[in-house]
């Protein structure tokens, strides 16, 4: 056949926790808890099934489930959305972003990325024969230079990509990109779609600036969010998209044909899960604990932390161990000393190489000790 992705290999992802799993190293590369998610969920989910509820939920949603979404939504970010035409349960994050843009983008429309970026953007973009159009960020901040930003706009440019809390940055958006967002779009036939599947994840008391807090731009967005962050059940595979109802249409025109109706019994348990707040008020606490102490052991190395401002990921660079690839680097501290990281340079079409590592501290302490334990021999 005649590959539709000849640039694209398999994901990062795949590829680290593939050797982390062959070597029995400890995975810290791809993003997921070693511990379980709560007691209380799993009993929901069995409840639901043994109350029969096996079969398709509806296309966009059990009702019940969006209408929790929705009031999660108002609460924390003051928007309304209206259940019924805009907001759409999804089969995780990844198929979220994957329905919004093709259910827009068309042929040579231009999209802006910020890089490094998550890996489903630019092979979504490119399937349906829309540009990308990146602009690289570097550490240690990864600041975005909006003016850089307002270069690559003109008249093809249909839609931005933002990613806040990002991965694998652990940067965030702050009021100041926000106004500076809002002044580029302004007048403008721009779309954005706003991955903010670490909503939840953000520490040191600062504020999640959701596309859904500024009007102007949340009737631009298609927001996207995801249970498997939040409840700790990445294999669940459960997500949402928010959009205003003139784009959720086009949305669920995709996600009909794509996979119909996700998971029943787990729409069923979230939706009764979720009418506690605390479930996910209490994250950024717990989340921010174990940042903090993976920091401390860290301190105890020979890698330098970069700043963690949100998600499950805290970065370091290497300058005073090695002057590897960190594609290189990250495969011979897997084998060697037996941790799994991601190299962030899989974050850059180019292959961009900052000499730094992504490692992921959504883990138990014990794991977490010794994984410090062996970096410090480093
Ligand atoms: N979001 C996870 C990460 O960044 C990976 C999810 C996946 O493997 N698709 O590590």
């Amino acid at each position: 056949v005649i590959s539709k992705l000849p640039q694209t290999g398999t994901t990062i992802f795949t590829v680290m926790s593939a050797l982390a799993a062959e070597l029995g190293a400890i995975n810290l590369s791809q993003g997921f808890p070693d511990y379980n998610c709560a007691p209380e969920l799993v009993e929901l989910v069995n409840k639901a099934m043994q109350n029969g509820h096996n079969q398709y939920a509806p296309m966009p949603g059990l009702m019940a489930l969006r209408e929790q979404i929705a009031i999660k939504t108002e609460k924390l970010y003051g928007a309304v959305y209206n259940p019924d035409t805009e907001i759409t349960v999804t089969a995780g994050g990844t198929q979220a972003v994957f329905t919004a843009i093709s259910a827009v983008i068309h042929p040579n429309d231009e999209v802006i990325i910020f890089e490094p970026a998550y890996d489903c953007y630019a092979p979504a973009i490119k399937l349906m024969g829309g540009v990308v159009k990146s602009l690289e960020l570097d550490p240690p901040d990864y600041r975005i230079a909006w003016d850089m930003v307002k270069r690559l706009i003109n008249g093809k440019t249909k839609m931005i990509i933002l990613n806040s809390p990002h991965n694998p940055t652990a940067t965030i958006l702050r009021k100041e990109d926000i106004d500076e967002l809002s002044a580029l779009v302004k007048n403008q036939d721009i779309l954005i779609l706003s991955d903010e599947v670490y909503e939840h994840l953000i520490y040191d008391n600062e504020v999640h600036h959701s596309m859904a807090r500024y009007p102007e731009l949340q009737q631009r967005s298609f927001i996207v969010s995801s249970f498997g962050k939040t409840f700790h059940a990445t294999g669940w595979k459960m997500g949402y998209c928010l959009a205003p109802a003139y784009l959720m249409t086009e949305f669920r025109k995709i996600h009909q044909f794509l996979v119909f109706s996700v998971n029943a019994p787990m729409q069923h348990a979230i939706a009764e899960y979720l009418k506690d707040e605390n479930t996910y008020l209490s994250l950024p606490d717990f989340f921010q604990q174990k940042r903090d102490y993976f920091r401390e052991g860290l301190k105890n190395t020979r890698f330098q932390l970069l700043p963690c401002a949100g998600s499950y990921f805290q970065s370091v660079t290497y300058d005073a161990i090695t002057d590897e690839k960190d594609s290189d680097y990250a495969i011979r501290l897997t084998k060697e000393i037996g941790v799994a990281s991601i190299p962030v340079s899989a974050f850059y079409r180019k292959g961009t190489d900052k000499h730094v590592l992504r490692f992921c501290f959504a883990k138990r302490q014990e794991t977490i000790d010794k994984a410090v334990d062996r970096l410090i021999k480093v």
